[in-house]
């Protein structure tokens, strides 16, 4: 089957979950989103881009961010980041407090919030501007100057982030921040504000893909660092859900509130899906639906 005829049956075939679960109403300004948008973009190791549904609408790419975040701190600073965040599954809710203090202020993974925290942090000490960095990374392999940060949401996220800010002040006390817990909160809250739309973030991911090239060639990380963070999103990139998905889906895939999630097939292509509604561990009941369908089609899951 073609891409874009696989694309378009796998929306008709999706089209009645889109609308079901919740939209996240925990960041009041995602839940003004419409759930019944649905949106997949396929783009492929060798250029091409394929999409179906709501592929060129902006959407809130939240915690997918966190994928890009931790690409950049493996990419300036090597394997030092994994001193301070582990690369086990959670089993918890991404943003557990008692994880954390059970973990003596090491987050169990990069993707849930607190090893996400850390991993800004990381990032900022690094560049200086934590948030411009990420927002750069993803116009350059999005290939497109649109990607940007919404204000609406980073402020609604900002004025109801009372977990992330315990996170981020628990993580402190046990000494693993290196920057003051304000600015480490500031860009992560704006990170997760990101807007762009499924075609940018299918080609965003592709170097994921590609064993670590980016889109001009250039390498972003060794090949070992690549397979590491594909490994890493298997595990950790889904919630307390990864068993689930690896079952379902079987690739590295990484969620976000705002409904979306990035997943790799490595050496073929990256997929981006967006269904706002979520399941009761945060992932698009939509997205999962249609990545379930197009590793069931294609035969393409990492296992
Ligand atoms: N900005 C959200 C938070 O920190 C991201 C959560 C997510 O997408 O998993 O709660």
């Amino acid at each position: 089957m073609e891409y874009q005829q696989l694309l378009e049956h796998i929306r008709a075939e999706v089209v009645p979950a889109a609308g079901r679960g919740r939209v996240a109403d925990y960041i009041p300004a995602l839940a003004a989103v419409d759930p019944g948008r649905f949106g997949m973009a396929v783009a492929t190791v060798d250029g091409e881009v394929y999409g179906t549904g709501d592929w060129r609408l902006p959407l809130s790419i939240q915690s997918v961010s966190k994928v890009f975040s931790l690409a950049l701190v493996l990419r300036e600073d090597g394997e030092k980041i994994w001193s301070r965040v582990g690369r086990e599954p959670s089993g918890h809710p991404f943003n557990s407090l008692l994880q954390l203090e059970h973990d003596q202020g090491i987050p169990r993974n990069p993707f849930i919030n607190a090893g996400a925290i850390v991993v800004t942090d990381r990032l900022l000490t690094l560049t200086g501007d934590a948030r411009s960095a990420v927002r750069d990374f993803l116009r350059t392999e999005g290939e497109s100057s649109a990607v940007g940060f919404d204000p609406v949401v980073a402020a609604s996220e900002a004025d109801h982030g009372h977990r992330n800010a315990a996170l981020a002040h628990l993580i402190a006390s046990y000494g693993n921040l290196e920057n003051p817990v304000p600015d480490v909160l500031d860009h992560y809250t704006w990170q997760c504000s990101v807007v762009m739309t499924c075609r940018e973030l299918a080609l965003a991911g592709r170097f994921l893909a590609r064993h670590g090239t980016g889109a001009s060639g250039e390498r972003i990380l060794s090949r070992s660092d690549a397979k590491r963070l594909n490994a890493t999103m298997l595990i950790g990139g889904t919630y307390d859900s990864a068993g689930e998905v690896a079952y379902r889906v079987g690739l590295p895939a990484k969620s976000g509130v705002g409904g979306a999630i990035l997943a790799i097939v490595p050496n073929r292509c990256a997929v981006a899906v967006w269904g706002p509604g979520l399941d009761a561990s945060g992932n698009s009941v939509a997205g999962l639906a249609a990545l379930d369908a197009f590793t069931t089609l294609t035969g393409w899951s990492v296992f």
